[in-house]
């Protein structure tokens, strides 16, 4: 497609790459696809090892950049230390996950290289316009055809848009360690804790009742919880959105971000079907939506559809197996 460079920050959790950033390679890999292989830039704390892994796995030439600064993620520690690299690079395309680091960096990037900044990238095209990216927008309702006006282009990759990159049997790629200069940032962070478990009821369930913001309101899950009772292995499960409203804890959120499930059974109640609420579901042996939008994506993957109003279908559907009552509500 290409011969401009393209460069990937990668984005480390837990001693290791994130799954967006395996996809992110997947990506650079096809808009660089008739060019120079990418890069990859590791910004980290102690990042050797990994940069050796990564370069090995996937044959792509690899810099790090260490300080204690980059230990843990914030944007002045990161965005200064990534820009003095790039700047040397002059790379076309600097590519990063679509998660909270890399929707939060992009930006400030963008505008220090005087470069677009196209997010949640989902699709690369190619015509006579050239090289240009698509996205959904508005909860999958629009799809949104981006051309870059500038000469560089920062892009966020959404997740679970490509395939995570498998590993390469070919040489390895180069690695390079640099120390990034002192002085990153105005702030320093010196503690991040995890406030809430990820284990739930969710991993031994043999259907998965699940509640998207098409409940309406929080009272509206009494009756998702009484439907996942019908089952004796049922669950309740949840959209991001549900989890962000406080309406139930983040252990029952499905998703990229969330739990991966593969029920028997997955009842998707006003739930939209967000391409990352879809990649921790999609494996499930059978799905049921409940969306009052004929158009809804979750339309795309589900077994059956039911175009109703799930405020009058559970209900209903709860009296027929004899488990109606006067007083749905939680
Ligand atoms: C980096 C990143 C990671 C993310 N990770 C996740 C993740 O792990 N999991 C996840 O779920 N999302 C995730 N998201 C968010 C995701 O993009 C969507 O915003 C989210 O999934 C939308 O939730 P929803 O479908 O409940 O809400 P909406 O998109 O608002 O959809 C609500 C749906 O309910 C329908 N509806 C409304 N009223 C009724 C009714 N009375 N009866 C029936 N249907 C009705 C509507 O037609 C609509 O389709 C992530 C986003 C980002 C950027």
């Amino acid at each position: 497609m290409m011969k401009e460079k393209i460069v990937i920050i990668a984005e480390l959790s837990k001693g290791g790459f994130t799954r967006a950033t395996h996809e992110v390679i997947s990506f650079a890999r096809e808009l660089g696809s008739a060019g120079a292989l990418p890069e990859i830039i590791i910004p980290g704390k102690n990042v050797r090892g990994l940069a050796e892994e990564i370069a090995r796995t996937s044959g792509i030439d690899v810099i790090g950049i260490e300080a204690e600064a980059l230990d843990l993620y914030s944007a002045e520690s990161f965005r200064s230390a990534i820009l003095d690299i790039l700047r040397d690079m002059n790379p076309a395309y600097v590519c990063l996950p679509h998660s909270a680091m890399g929707f939060d960096l992009a930006p400030g990037l963008a505008v220090d290289l005087g470069a677009a900044c196209i997010t949640a990238v989902e699709e690369i095209h190619e015509d006579e316009k050239g090289i240009y990216f698509s996205k959904s927008m508005w909860g999958g309702k629009i799809r949104a055809e981006l051309v870059p006006m500038t000469q560089r282009v920062v892009l966020t990759v959404l997740p679970g848009a490509w395939t995570a990159s498998a590993e390469e049997s070919g040489p390895a790629g180069t690695v390079r360690v640099v120390k990034a200069s002192p002085g990153l940032g105005a702030s320093e962070i010196t503690l991040t804790e995890a406030l809430w478990e990820r284990e739930s009821e969710l991993s031994g369930a043999d259907v998965i009742v699940s509640a998207g913001r098409g409940i309406g309101k929080e009272e509206n899950l009494g009756m998702i919880r009484k439907l996942a009772g019908i089952f004796s292995r049922g669950a309740v499960g949840a959209s991001r959105s549900v989890c962000d409203l406080g309406w139930l804890g983040y252990k029952h959120q499905i998703g990229f971000t969330g739990r991966t499930v593969s029920p028997g059974l997955y009842i998707a109640c006003g739930i939209s079907g967000a391409i990352q609420h879809i990649s921790g579901m999609k494996n499930s042996q059978m799905v049921i939506a409940i969306n009052t939008d004929p158009h809804a994506p979750i339309f795309g993957i589900a077994d059956y559809c039911i175009v109703e109003d799930l405020t009058k279908f559970i209900p209903a559907l709860l009296e027929l197996v004899g488990r109606g009552d006067a007083s749905i509500s939680s």
